[in-house]
């Protein structure tokens, strides 16, 4: 078991880092200058022929690109995003018949939630001190109108404008519409209709009151919970074989992210914005979240980050915390040491509230566009940003790109209490460009965070009745 693990973790790494050259290779060849070995004794067909096997190079390179994103999607996503629905569905159940009994729930599910919002609000905190240290919008001003200029051809057209549009057509994208639509997603009225919508909150709440029912049928209800666990061990089993294919995912999806960013992009002018970010993250990851893991349980939490590193390495290829749900399940339940109880519960939750690399990088974004655009913010402001961005976090999805979306929300709220819009949406234009390398670092801290919550929870819910008696009383 152990060495085949180590297998699939060399091939990861492998598949990472391959991505990664090919990636930058195809991103040189796609940007290359029209150079040619003509010269202009050459007589002019000569020159043009010459320019045009350069063109159609360039062309190929950034199809390959194209095409490696849509390879990456049906080779490693969808297969995983399949496994979303029910693995949230039926590990729920299993989690909540496990426990049954609604009170020690009740305690669990208190200290869960409590877990998510201290580490998010950290993990805020820590983004928004950093970002008012280091001031990495306070640049250069000529430097700073020209990412300015630049940030409106980015963000018109793009995807992230029409997605703002959209919503913002519907309802004004404000902390109270973020709020009843939270609330929304707690009361379902229709799970057939979340289901099929991959919501997961919404189904996270049925499972729990269905498995609560479950739990308290006794006997006429006990066939019905078997089947639940061995339809959970089924998907487990499916969700080792699509293990097995990260390897080409992640190389397939590091070629589109690296071809289409490059890396010469993590040096360009917003380098110290991406040097904050991927510090706060650094410090939360190794720092802040191992401190907690230690305190709560006493168990080396270096050991445990290695022995999670399937799920976090899925997680930063992939960039989306859903995606990674399955792996991180089957790697925390097999690997980790976390109790069933415990990972059932706390990671689907996880996976969509649950976003502390999210939570501070939403911070040290909006600070930074704002610092970018002259305006420094003062504690009230800030205090706007921690509670909105931690708001942003819970409301994001797990899915690429979502925290770049969800900033809508921080960034309004600011411009209401400063009284003036003073931060353009197209602002967001500037970060455009970067957010896939900077979301897939946020990602693995997401997956990370959840990973470390299942393993404290364990001490309250472990497998075993004498235990959990022994703990919960
Ligand atoms: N991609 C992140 C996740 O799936 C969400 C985000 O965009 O911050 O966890």
């Amino acid at each position: 078991m152990a060495k085949r693990t180590n297998v699939l973790t060399v091939l990861i790494v492998l598949g990472l880092l391959l991505g990664i050259g090919v990636g930058e290779m195809l991103y040189r060849t796609a940007r290359a200058p029209d150079e040619s070995t003509a010269t202009s004794v050459e007589p002019d067909g000569e020159r043009t022929r010459v320019v045009d096997r350069a063109h159609s190079r360039r062309k190929l390179a950034s199809d390959v690109v194209d095409g490696s994103k849509v390879a990456g999607d049906l080779v490693l996503i969808r297969p995983l995003k399949l496994m979303i629905v029910p693995i949230v569905f039926v590990s729920v159940i299993v989690g909540v018949t496990s426990v049954g009994n609604p009170s020690k729930l009740g305690v669990i599910g208190g200290a869960t939630v409590l877990y998510y919002l201290v580490t998010m609000l950290l993990a805020v905190s820590l983004g928004a001190t950093l970002v008012s240290t280091f001031q990495p919008g306070d640049i250069d001003p000529e430097k700073q109108a020209a990412l300015r200029a630049d940030a409106s051809t980015k963000y018109q057209g793009s995807n992230v404008q029409q997605t703002i549009e959209t919503a913002e057509a519907e309802k004004p994208a404000s902390l109270g519409t973020a709020f009843i639509n939270l609330v929304k997603q707690l009361i379902p009225s229709n799970i057939v209709k979340e289901m099929a919508e991959g919501r997961t909150l919404p189904i996270i709440v049925f499972a729990l009151i269905f498995g609560l029912a479950l739990a308290a049928g006794g006997e006429v209800t006990a066939p019905v919970i078997r089947v639940f666990e061995g339809i959970f061990d089924a998907i487990m089993r499916l969700v080792l074989i699509i293990i097995w294919i990260t390897p080409v995912g992640v190389f397939l999806l590091m070629t589109y992210t690296v071809g289409s960013i490059g890396i010469e992009t993590l040096i360009g002018p917003i380098s110290k914005y991406i040097a904050v970010v991927l510090a706060g993250l650094a410090i939360h990851g190794c720092i802040v979240l191992p401190t907690i893991l230690y305190l709560f349980s006493r168990k080396n939490p270096f050991r445990f980050m290695w022995q999670m590193r399937k799920a976090l390495m899925t997680a930063f290829g992939t960039d989306s915390s859903s995606a990674t749900l399955p792996v991180t399940l089957e790697t925390a339940e097999h690997e980790g040491g976390c109790s069933k109880r415990a990972a059932n519960f706390v990671l689907p939750l996880g996976s969509t509230v649950n976003m502390d690399g999210t939570a501070l990088y939403e911070a040290v974004a909006v600070v930074f566009l704002f610092q970018l655009y002259g305006v420094d913010l003062g504690f009230s402001e800030l205090l706007i940003v921690v509670i909105t961005a931690t708001l942003a976090a819970v409301g994001a999805a797990g899915v690429p790109s979502a925290g770049l979306i969800m900033m809508v929300i921080v960034i309004n709220a600011v411009n209401t209490s400063l009284g003036r819009d003073a931060l353009p949406m197209e602002s967001i234009g500037v970060i455009i460009g970067v957010d896939r390398i900077v979301d897939m670092c946020r990602t693995t801290v997401n997956v990370w965070g959840d990973a470390v919550g299942a393993k404290i929870i364990t001490r309250i819910a472990p497998d075993t009745e004498e235990d959990m008696e022994a703990a919960l009383g």
